[in-house]
C-alpha cells in the first residue's frame, strides 16, 4: 500500500511537472500569430479557367457547384455571349467565384505597343463592368504565358497570373507573374495522380498551387482536361477537409490573403488607451483586450479577413471577439497542450478587435 501511495504521489508530481512545463512552452499571452493561409490551413489552392469555352460554364461550373468551391475566370470578354455573361453574374454575386481579364479577343500582348496594351485592358475592363456592373475586376492572366507591359498592368490589376508551372511560394516573388501549373490533355497535369501530386507538393511546401485550365472534355479548344478528372480532384480536397490542410479559394483571394498576412501587425492597445485617452471607460481590467490589426495596405481592396491566434488569457474560459462592433466567428482550441483563441478579422486599423472575457 505504501509502496502505491509512493507512486501515485511520484505520478502526481510528474504530472504537475508537466502541466508547469506546457505553461512554460505556451507563446506570451499577448502574442499574436497571424496563419500563413485561412484557418491554419497548409496551403492554398486556385481553380482557374481561361479563354471562356463553353464547357466551362455548362460542365465545369456546375462541377465547382457541387462541391461549393469557388472558381476564378479569366475571361476574353469578346468570346463571352448573353448566357455566359449571365453564368458570370449568378457565379459572382452567389457563389463567390471570381472573374479577372484574359483580354478584350486573346491577343499576345508582346505583339501590341504599349498604346494598345493599353485600350486593350481598359476595353476589356469596361466590358467587364458593363455586364457585372456590381462587380469590380482586379485581376489578369496573360495570353500564351506572354508578360505584358507590367507599368501598365499594375495600374489596373493589383496580381496578375503567369504560367511558370510550378506551385507558388506562399508569398509570389511577383505578384505581376505568379505561377500556374497548365491542365489538360496537352500539358502535364491531366489525371488525378497529377493533381494530388500538385496538392501533395502545396501542402508540403505551405505555398499556392494554381492551376489554369482550359477546355473540358470533347471541346475543339485547347487541352481540354477531362470533367471526371475534375470532379475526382475536388472530391479528393473535400474529403481531406478534416486535415484542414488545403484552402480552396479564388485566385484573387489567395492574392490578397498573401500580400495582407505579410504586412498585417497586431498591436494590443489597452495600454496605449489607459495612458493616452482618459475619456475611454476602463479598458485595463483582465477581461478584455483590444486589437489593432494593420496591414497598411488600401482598405477598400484588401478586405480579406486574416486568421488569427493568440493563447487564452489566464483564467479566461469563454470569450466573445468582436470587430467593428459586430460579434465574428472565433473559436477556442489547445495545441500542444495550449489553449488558444483563434479568430478572422479584417486588417483595417480603423476597425478595432474586442476579444471580451465571457467567464
Ligand atoms: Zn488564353
Amino acid at each position: 500500500m505504501v509502496l502505491s501511495m509512493r507512486i501515485v504521489n511520484n505520478i502526481k508530481t510528474l504530472y504537475a511537472m508537466i502541466v508547469m512545463l506546457g505553461a512554460v512552452g505556451c507563446a506570451p499571452q499577448t502574442e499574436f500569430e497571424v496563419a500563413t493561409w485561412h484557418g491554419f490551413k497548409q496551403c492554398a489552392i486556385s481553380y482557374t479557367m481561361e479563354d471562356s469555352y463553353d464547357n466551362q460554364f455548362t460542365t465545369a461550373l456546375p462541377i465547382f457547384y457541387e462541391h461549393d468551391y469557388p472558381c476564378t475566370f479569366f475571361v476574353t470578354t469578346r468570346w463571352c455571349d448573353r448566357t455566359k455573361w449571365d453564368a458570370l453574374r449568378v457565379a459572382t454575386t452567389e457563389k463567390g467565384c471570381e472573374v479577372g481579364s484574359h483580354t478584350v479577343d486573346h491577343a499576345v500582348y508582346d505583339t501590341l505597343s504599349k498604346e494598345r496594351q493599353k485600350q486593350d485592358i481598359l476595353d476589356a475592363n469596361a466590358r467587364i463592368n458593363v455586364k457585372l456592373p456590381m462587380y469590380k475586376c482586379n485581376t489578369f492572366a496573360y495570353t500564351d504565358c506572354v508578360v505584358g507591359d507590367t507599368s501598365i498592368i499594375s495600374k489596373h490589376y493589383f496580381a496578375a497570373r503567369g504560367c511558370h508551372g510550378y506551385v507558388e511560394r506562399a508569398t509570389p516573388s511577383d505578384y505581376l507573374n505568379i505561377s500556374s501549373i497548365m491542365c489538360g490533355s496537352n500539358e502535364a497535369v491531366r489525371t488525378l495522380d497529377d493533381f494530388i501530386y500538385a496538392f501533395n507538393t502545396a501542402r508540403s511546401s505551405g505555398g499556392w498551387c494554381i492551376f489554369s485550365l482550359y477546355d473540358i472534355d470533347d471541346g475543339a479548344g485547347y487541352s481540354p482536361l477531362s470533367s471526371k478528372v475534375l470532379r475526382q480532384s475536388l472530391d479528393y480536397l473535400k474529403e481531406q477537409e478534416k486535415s484542414n490542410s488545403f484552402w480552396v479559394t479564388t485566385f484573387k483571394n489567395a492574392a490578397k490573403y498573401s500580400k495582407e498576412r505579410d504586412r498585417a501587425v497586431a498591436t494590443v492597445e489597452n495600454d496605449k488607451m489607459k495612458s493616452d485617452d482618459s475619456r475611454m471607460p476602463k479598458v485595463t481590467d483582465n477581461n478584455k483586450l483590444i486589437i489593432s490589426l494593420e496591414d497598411g495596405l488600401d482598405d477598400e481592396l484588401y478586405d480579406i479577413p486574416l486568421t488569427l491566434r493568440c493563447p487564452l488569457p489566464f483564467g479566461w474560459k469563454e470569450v466573445e471577439v468582436l470587430q467593428n462592433e459586430v460579434v465574428i466567428k472565433s473559436e477556442i482550441k489547445t495545441i500542444n497542450g495550449c489553449k488558444y483563441i483563434i479568430f478572422d478579422a479584417v486588417p483595417d486599423g480603423n476597425k478595432k478587435i474586442y476579444l471580451i472575457n465571457l467567464g
